[in-house]
């Protein structure tokens, strides 16, 4: 989530994040921003300080003290050391001083992510299989598997949840976001699931995703 009240900025960041496979929702206040970190869950919250009704420090305390978890990464104005400061004391995870490059706020991105869900490497193993995070790539057994965007992230997703059930419709928010048009089935995840499931059996891995019914799925650890 994209949290800057300067629409032009965080449409600018939006357009670039999107293009680098992220999928982001943007709130341009502090309300908005307190209703969505309420409902949704958030890899990474990319978080301006100065916003027209509240301030980002004020949405992290609120984040702890509710025990909403997610990533936060502040933007602030180059002047302002103590927010920074700050932020970084009560739970942000890393900042960038505006101005900023894009590239870099991507970099910064990921790293927390893997810091949040793979101890900040930038490769994770589990028995045959290897993926390399920095270059996205995949690998059972020692051979590259060909996967598209949505395997590979799903993958990562199912890496990150092992051994939980994990339902549809948290794959479809994670995968997704809010550009998917609802559907009562999400038969399309199905499809995702079942090719991954496939490419990885037939580079001789084990079938480690599991059909929970009803449920959703399960990548368990054999
Ligand atoms: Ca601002």
């Amino acid at each position: 989530m994209i949290v800057e009240d300067d629409r032009s900025l965080s449409r600018s960041i939006y357009d670039y994040l999107k293009m680098e496979g992220h999928i982001c929702e943007v709130a341009l206040t502090f309300t908005d921003a307190t209703q969505k970190v309420a409902i949704n869950k958030y890899d990474c919250i990319i978080l301006d300080i100065g916003l027209p009704d509240g301030t980002g420090l004020d949405l992290i305390r609120e984040m702890k003290a509710n025990r909403l978890t997610g990533g936060i990464l502040i933007l602030s104005a180059k002047s302002s050391l103590d927010d920074k400061l700050v932020g970084l004391n009560i739970g942000a995870d890393d900042y960038l001083t505006k101005p900023f490059h894009f590239a870099e706020l991507n970099a910064r991105i990921n790293s927390i992510y893997r810091r949040n869900n793979f101890l900040g490497l930038n490769e994770i193993t589990f028995n045959e299989i290897r993926i390399n995070t920095e270059d996205n790539q995949v690998y059972v057994n020692e051979k590259l598997l060909i996967l598209t965007k949505k395997e590979y992230d799903l993958l990562l997703f199912f890496m990150a949840n092992r051994n939980r059930i994990i339902t549809k419709e948290s794959i479809v928010e994670h995968l997704w976001g809010d550009n998917v048009i609802l559907t009562d089935s999400f038969d399309f995840v199905y499809t995702h699931v079942k090719n991954l499931r496939k490419k990885i059996v037939a580079a001789e891995g084990s079938n480690y995703i599991k059909c929970i019914y009803g449920f959703g799925y399960k990548f368990i650890d054999i």
